[in-house]
C-alpha cells in the first residue's frame, strides 16, 4: 500500500529497495490518481499503455538482484516535446498530432537506463510558447491549487501532474522560464540547468540558443538526482560540454540582490523576497546589493531573439517532412493550408515576428541589436560572478511577478502574458543555471497559492543552487500541502 501522498524520489527509492513497495504498486498508485483527476486537470495528453509493463520489468530486475539504477521504478511525467521512441510527440500542436517519435531523446535514454518508468506525456503551450499552458491545441491544464487558475507554462502539464500527485517527478523544458514559472505556480522545485549541461537531442526545438531540458520535482534533492542522471556531454548535441567537476563546499556565500522595480510586482511576492533574504542571512550567508545595469533589457531582447529562432525552427513543419498534410492547389498551397491549419494563434504570431526581425530591411535594427544587448547582459552577469572580491556566488530574484493567474485573464493581451517572463529570461539569454523553490503563499479568493523564489548561479555551478536550495528548504520548513 502506498499511503503517503507526495512521496519523494528519495523516500520512494528506500521503500522500493527494502521491498516495502514494488515498482508496479507505485506505478499503479499514480495511474489511479491520473484516472481520478486528469479529466478535470488535463495534465496528461496520453497515459502510456505499457506503464505497468515497464514497472514489472524493473521489479523483475530488482528481484533477480540486478542494480536497476538510481531511479529504478520512479514514475515520470514527460513534457510532450521530448521524444520517446514509438510514442506520439506533438508539442501540443495540431501540426504534429499524428507524429510518432522514431528514437529516444538522450534524456529519455538516460532516464531509462537509470530505471525510470514513463507514465505518459503531458500538456504544454504549443511548441513551448506561452506562460500558462493555454496555448495548447488540446485545451488548457488547470492548477490543482485552484482549478480556476493556470498552472503556468509552458511546462504546465508537468507541474500539475506533480502537484496533483499524478507523478513522482517530471521533465520540462525551459527557453525563457518554462520550467521555473510553472514550478513556482504549483509549489514545486524547477531547475533550468546551465546551457550546454543537458543534451537537447530529441527535444522539439523552440529557440535553440536558449532551450534547456530540466527537472520539476518535489524537493531540491529530487531535482538534483534527476539532473545528475540527465546531464552530460552528448555527441548528438554539440552544445553540450562536460565541465571540470567543481566541488567546493562553501559555508558562507555571498548572495546578490537587485534593486528591481517593485511596482508591478505583487506585494506578497515582495514580502516573500524579504523573507528569503532574512532566511539566507540567518543561515549565515552574506547579502550584497548588486547592480546589473542591462538586466532591464532582457525581456525585449528575448522577445526578438526567441521569435527569430522560433521562425527558423518551425520552418520544417510544412506537411511534407512533418505534420498532417492539408493539400492545396500546388506546393505553396500545401504549405499555406498545412501551416494555416496546424499552427495556433500564438505560434503564428511568433513565426511572423521572427520572420520580420530577420528580414533584410530590419535585421540589423532588431536582430543584430538584440544580440548586442544580449552580450551586454552576459557581461553584467560575468562581472557579478567574477573572481574579484566584489563577486557574488548567487543572485536571487522572484521567479514570477505574481502567483498563478486566472484562466483567460491574459489570453487577449500577449504583452501581459510576456511580462510573466520578466525575471526568468535573463538566465536563458546568458546561459546560467537557475532554480525555482517553493517560498511561501499568497492567499487569494480564500485559496493559498504558492510563490516561487529564484536563485541564479554562475555557469556550471548547479551545486551552489542545490546547496542554497536545501538550506532554504530546511530553514523554512515550508509545508506545501
Ligand atoms: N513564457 C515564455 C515564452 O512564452 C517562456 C517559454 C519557454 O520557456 N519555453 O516564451
Amino acid at each position: 500500500m502506498i499511503e503517503q501522498k507526495n512521496l519523494t524520489i528519495e523516500k520512494a527509492g528506500m521503500k522500493l529497495e527494502s521491498g516495502e513497495i514494488s515498482a508496479l504498486q507505485l506505478t499503479q498508485y499514480y495511474l489511479k490518481n491520473i484516472k481520478e483527476k486528469n479529466t478535470k486537470l488535463n495534465a496528461y495528453l496520453e497515459v502510456f499503455q505499457d506503464a505497468e509493463e515497464q514497472a514489472k520489468k524493473i521489479d523483475e530486475g530488482i528481484k533477480s538482484g540486478k542494480d536497476m539504477g538510481p531511479l529504478a521504478g520512479i514514475p515520470f511525467a514527460i513534457k510532450d516535446n521530448i521524444l520517446i521512441n514509438g510514442k506520439s510527440a506533438s508539442a501540443s500542436s495540431k501540426i504534429l498530432e499524428n507524429y510518432k517519435a522514431t528514437y529516444d531523446a538522450t534524456v529519455i535514454e538516460k532516464l531509462r537506463e537509470a530505471g525510470a518508468v514513463f507514465l505518459g506525456r503531458v500538456n504544454m503551450d504549443e511548441f513551448a510558447m506561452g506562460g500558462s499552458t493555454e496555448n495548447s491545441a488540446f485545451g488548457p491544464t488547470k492548477n490543482p491549487y485552484d482549478e480556476r487558475r493556470v498552472p503556468g507554462g509552458s511546462s504546465g502539464g508537468s507541474a500539475t501532474a506533480l502537484a496533483a500527485d499524478m507523478a513522482l517527478a517530471a521533465l520540462g523544458s525551459d527557453t525563457g522560464g518554462s520550467i521555473r514559472q510553472p514550478a513556482s505556480f504549483c509549489g514545486e522545485v524547477g531547475l533550468k540547468p546551465t546551457y550546454g549541461r543537458v543534451s537537447r537531442n530529441g527535444l522539439i526545438a523552440m529557440a535553440s540558443s536558449l532551450d534547456q531540458i530540466g527537472p520539476i520535482a518535489r524537493t531540491v534533492s529530487d531535482a538534483e538526482i534527476i539532473f545528475n542522471t540527465i546531464k552530460g556531454k552528448d555527441p548528438l548535441d554539440l552544445t553540450t560540454i562536460e565541465p571540470k567537476e567543481i566541488k567546493i563546499k562553501i559555508d558562507k556565500l555571498k548572495i546578490g540582490i537587485l534593486n528591481y522595480n517593485k511596482n508591478g510586482v505583487d506585494k506578497d511576492v515582495n514580502k516573500m523576497m524579504d523573507n528569503a533574504l532574512e532566511t539566507f542571512h540567518r543561515v549565515g550567508h552574506e547579502i550584497k546589493e548588486i547592480e546589473l545595469p542591462y538586466l532591464k533589457y532582457s525581456l525585449p531582447c528575448y522577445y526578438i531573439i526567441m521569435p527569430a529562432e522560433v521562425s527558423s525552427n518551425l520552418a520544417r513543419f510544412d506537411g511534407v517532412k512533418y505534420g498532417a498534410l492539408k493539400e492545396g492547389e500546388n506546393l505553396l498551397g500545401d504549405y499555406l493550408k498545412t501551416r494555416g491549419y496546424g499552427f495556433g494563434k500564438e505560434t503564428k504570431r511568433r513565426a511572423m515576428i521572427g520572420t520580420y526581425v530577420l528580414s533584410s530591411g530590419y535585421y540589423d535594427a532588431y536582430y543584430t541589436k538584440a544580440q548586442e544587448v544580449r552580450a551586454l547582459i552576459k557581461k553584467d552577469f560575468e562581472n557579478a560572478f567574477n573572481e574579484s572580491n566584489e563577486r557574488v556566488d548567487a543572485i536571487i530574484l522572484p521567479t514570477a511577478p505574481e502567483a498563478a493567474f486566472k484562466l483567460g485573464e491574459k489570453t487577449d493581451n500577449p504583452l501581459k502574458m510576456y511580462l510573466e517572463d520578466i525575471f526568468t529570461v535573463s538566465a536563458n539569454l546568458t546561459g546560467v543555471p537557475a532554480i525555482s523553490l517553493p517560498a511561501g503563499f499568497k492567499e487569494l479568493d480564500g485559496v493559498k497559492l504558492p510563490l516561487g523564489l529564484q536563485i541564479i548561479a554562475p555557469h556550471f555551478r548547479e551545486d551552489i543552487l542545490f546547496q542554497l536550495g536545501k538550506e532554504f528548504e530546511n530553514a523554512n520548513l515550508i509545508t506545501k500541502y
